[in-house]
């Protein structure tokens, strides 16, 4: 099987600008195939934790609104709480913090909510049976949405290596049960020779289960209250922290593309998939800062696979030169593997792999571009 993926460059001229370019993705997947009148039409988006700035900027986003309207659907634009301590951990900041960053009706023309509600545990039980779940816990509204259009930032990230549509469907679209589920593997340790006792990682942990060791003054996880989040793995400025890589990156990987099978079952043929290639930071817009791009702006993508979606995008920036001081360092020819670069114990491969095997979609696709 190959699927089509269609690329926008980022050319633009009086004529075709990037709102223009974005309808015409939408036209190319087939939007009107998959929205019906009054089909309430989830838009998922990433709002970017405070402080961040390279997450998709809202004003790109009212091209897909219009696009639903003019079908007569009804557009909402939605995320989920995070895990962690942030601007984002509940309805009530995660909506300020998506206010301030400019997500809002006047901007998008449609509403925005939380899809997992205010503490992250409105859910919907979607059965799967696959490897590591027999059910999903999905966010509500996203199970009740009649039609799925994913609208993902392209960037590096430190658990799949990089995150596109797989990592937004996956982690993006699950309740608070659900992402600790998928995290649930992840078993921090702390190098003690490297630690210097900054207490960064205490300040950041959501589930307070680092101390400070008062005799040695180094950092010390306690595994029965760690819920695997992953954040203080980057965090710490040392790079004390570490993961068992080979045995955690796979499964953690498998875990989130079941999630990811799960959001979008039921409306495989009513969801839609639109990468951004731009901004490419090393890693997630979770974080409350973004490192400068690893490679220029490339395009937009979009398809009806995200499977092939994200293949293609990585593909295109492992291509791509890389970008002179970023935190690439050295390492920028073209056709080197950046994720590599930046997370050298993870292989970004195994979560497409294992999306094609239980039939999410394909890595297979032709590039066509628009
Ligand atoms: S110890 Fe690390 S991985 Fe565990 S919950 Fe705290 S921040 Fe997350
Ligand atoms: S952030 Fe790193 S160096 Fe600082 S206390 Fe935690 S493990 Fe130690």
């Amino acid at each position: 099987m190959t699927a089509t993926v269609y690329m926008a460059d980022l050319r633009s001229s009086f004529k075709d600008n990037l709102f223009t370019k974005i309808a015409r993705l939408l036209e190319r997947v087939g939007l009107a195939d998959g929205i019906q009148p009054k089909a309430l039409t989830a838009i998922k988006l990433h709002f970017g934790e405070e402080g961040n700035a390279s997450f998709i900027r809202p004003i790109l986003v009212r091209p897909v609104v219009d696009a639903i309207h003019a079908l007569q659907g009804k557009a909402f634009v939605t995320d989920t709480n995070t895990l962690y301590v942030g601007t984002r951990s509940d309805a009530v900041s995660h909506l300020e913090t998506a206010t301030r960053h400019g997500f809002n009706f006047p901007v998008l023309n449609a509403p925005v909510l939380i899809a997992d509600g205010l503490r992250g545990n409105s859910t919907r039980s979607v059965k799967v049976g696959l490897r590591h779940f027999s059910e999903v816990k999905i966010a509500a509204e996203i199970y009740n949405a009649d039609a799925l259009v994913v609208m993902s930032h392209f960037k590096g990230h430190e658990l799949p290596g990089f995150g596109g549509a797989l990592k937004n469907l996956g982690m993006g679209c699950a309740g608070r049960e659900g992402k600790l589920s998928q995290h649930a593997n992840v078993s921090p340790k702390v190098a003690n020779k490297r630690c210097v006792g900054c207490r960064q990682c205490l300040a950041w942990c959501p589930a307070g289960a680092i101390s400070l060791n008062e005799e040695s003054g180094k950092a010390v996880i306690d595994n029965d209250l760690c819920v695997g989040c992953g954040e203080c793995i980057v965090i710490c400025p040392q790079n004390a922290i570490n993961i068992r890589w080979n045995e955690t990156i796979p499964v953690f990987q498998e875990k989130m593309v079941e999630y990811a099978y799960g959001a979008c079952h039921g409306k495989r043929e009513r969801s839609f998939f639109i990468n951004f290639v731009m901004q490419v930071s090393p890693a997630c817009d979770c974080y409350g800062h973004n490192d400068m791009p690893i490679v220029a702006d490339i395009g937009i993508l979009a398809s009806r696979d995200p499977v092939a979606l994200d293949q293609a995008c990585a593909d295109l920036v492992i291509a791509a030169p890389g970008m002179p001081g970023s935190a690439l360092g050295a390492e920028i020819a073209p056709g080197g593997d950046k994720f590599r670069v930046l997370y050298p114990e993870v292989d970004w491969q195994p979560q497409l792999v294992y999306a094609e095997e239980i039939g999410l979609g394909c890595r297979s696709y032709v590039l066509e571009k628009i």
